[in-house]
């Protein structure tokens, strides 16, 4: 028998995507899939509050197994920002060109210029909760290179790398994203469980 789980996300990409990941199962849904329209607040500090916020959600009104994922660029020279504002940290038009014209003034006169993308899960089962976490460090360059991917990519360049991320193709970005590394995670521990 599958068990429904559901994904706090309305991407069903990203969903048919772990779904690949974790086998026959568990049957993922998305917030879609479940009629759940709302905006899940997220009003928690770091970003396992923020994940657990929304799992928790999912189970405490529908009742139904649940995980959720918030991620981040955090940057210790800077306290840890832009950290759980990454999307919005230059305004609510969560632009990405705008937030990286912010980072990158906010770094100028900053000698440490280290940075880590951060992916946090939080997995809400009828008896238990669990998190995953995934990080990728490396460090931050002064001016855009690159144009695939999304957010920070074009300025973070993967420790031991000379490319920024966004100069790496998707597949190479998945072989060492914080996401993929914390979802990676997220399929063993649920592999493990679907087959005992
Ligand atoms: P989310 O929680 O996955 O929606 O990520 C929040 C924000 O963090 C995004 O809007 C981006 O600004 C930033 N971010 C997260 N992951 C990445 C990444 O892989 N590359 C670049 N920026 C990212």
């Amino acid at each position: 028998m599958s068990m429904p789980l559901v994904f706090a996300t309305h991407n069903q990409n990203k969903a048919t995507e772990i779904q690949a990941l974790v086998g026959s199962s568990f049957v993922i849904k998305t917030l879609t899939d479940i009629g759940c329209n709302e905006d899940i607040p997220e009003t928690g500090n770091s970003f396992f509050e923020n994940a657990q916020l929304k799992s928790e959600y999912v189970w405490r009104k529908y009742g139904l197994a649940c995980f959720a994922d918030d991620s981040g660029l955090v940057v210790p020279s800077l306290n840890g920002a832009p950290g759980i504002h990454s999307a919005r940290y230059a305004g609510n038009q969560r632009s990405d060109k705008a937030n990286i014209a912010l980072l990158l003034s906010n770094m100028q006169n900053q000698a440490n210029r280290e940075a880590a993308f951060v992916t946090v899960i939080s997995l809400q089962l009828p008896n238990e909760h669990v998190f995953f976490e995934g990080k990728l460090e490396g460090h931050l360059i002064q001016t855009e290179r690159g144009e695939n991917g999304f957010g920070y990519d074009p300025v973070f360049v993967p420790k031991g790398m000379n490319q920024t991320l966004a100069e790496l193709t998707l597949a190479e970005k998945n072989a060492i994203s914080h996401r993929a590394k914390a979802f990676t995670q997220l399929a063993q521990y649920l592999t493990q469980l679907g087959n005992p």
